[in-house]
């Protein structure tokens, strides 16, 4: 899955995305990540991106004209989705990495200052994703959140010991907690369940445990969650009990 991200930064994005399993996932060309600076498409003599903003008001806004000539540049193909990282976009989650680890290729175009003139989003843009309510400097970190996420979705970037389909917001559930040794650490011991080798009692208390994490935590994801009838009776009684 080829990744191309049009910035302000590009050094920043690779990296960003050098080290571990995305890192590794280049290397072995199961991904590609290409930054490309949108400043080399800006026709002024001195390189600028950005104007004022029509109407006045704090900060600056990047221009049409750069994103434009960078977007027609880089695409080779018309379908390819262009995401556009903003605050004022759908909320990033789990569901739609793996809707997006789908496709060859994305776009995926960073704002900085202001924002970016609305006429080239409305012209380029397929997909507006924000990754939480909180306004960052630029698109640069949100657009690596989102390529690190949707790439360990990608087939054989994780190795099957990684494997993402045991993780937290899985069937809307966080996951379980994790334990490794020494058995005793601080006079805390791994809880008995794990160092009996039983598969099914391992497995009722991780389901159990990933409950009370969600409802602790995420009670907005369990409406979604799929239990069982002995499930809803657990997380029945644990509710009693908080
Ligand atoms: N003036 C904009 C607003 O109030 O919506 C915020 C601009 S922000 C300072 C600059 C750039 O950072 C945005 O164009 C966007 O690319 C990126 N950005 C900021 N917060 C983000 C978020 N929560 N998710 C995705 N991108 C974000």
């Amino acid at each position: 899955m080829k990744f191309k991200v049009m910035t302000l930064f590009p050094e920043m994005i690779l990296n960003g995305l050098h080290t571990s399993i995305i890192g590794k996932a280049v290397d072995n060309n199961i991904i590609s990540i290409e930054a490309v600076n949108i400043r080399d498409y800006s026709s002024d003599k001195h390189k600028h991106v950005d104007d004022y903003p029509y109407g006045g008001g704090a900060g600056m806004v990047m221009s049409a004209e750069p994103v434009y000539n960078c977007y027609m540049d880089i695409c080779s193909n018309e379908n390819t989705r262009v995401v556009y990282l903003t605050p004022t976009g759908h909320t990033f989650n789990q569901e739609m990495a793996k809707e997006f680890a789908k496709e060859d290729e994305l776009i995926f175009l960073c704002g900085h200052y202001e924002g970016i003139d609305e006429r080239v989003i409305e012209k380029i843009v397929t997909d507006k994703i924000s990754i939480g309510d909180y306004v960052l400097s630029g698109g640069e970190l949100a657009s690596m959140v989102m390529i690190d996420a949707i790439a360990r979705m990608v087939p054989g970037v994780l190795t099957n010991d990684e494997s993402g389909c045991e993780e937290s917001f899985e069937n809307n559930l966080l996951e379980y907690p994790q334990y490794t040794r020494p058995r005793v650490w601080q006079g805390m011991e791994v809880p008995e369940v794990l160092l009996g080798g039983h598969h099914a009692n391992i497995s009722k208390w991780r389901k159990e445990e990933s409950i009370k994490r969600t409802m602790k935590y995420r009670p907005d994801l369990l409406e979604k969650a799929q239990l069982s009838d002995r499930e809803k009776q657990f997380l029945e009684k644990y509710k009693i009990n908080l």
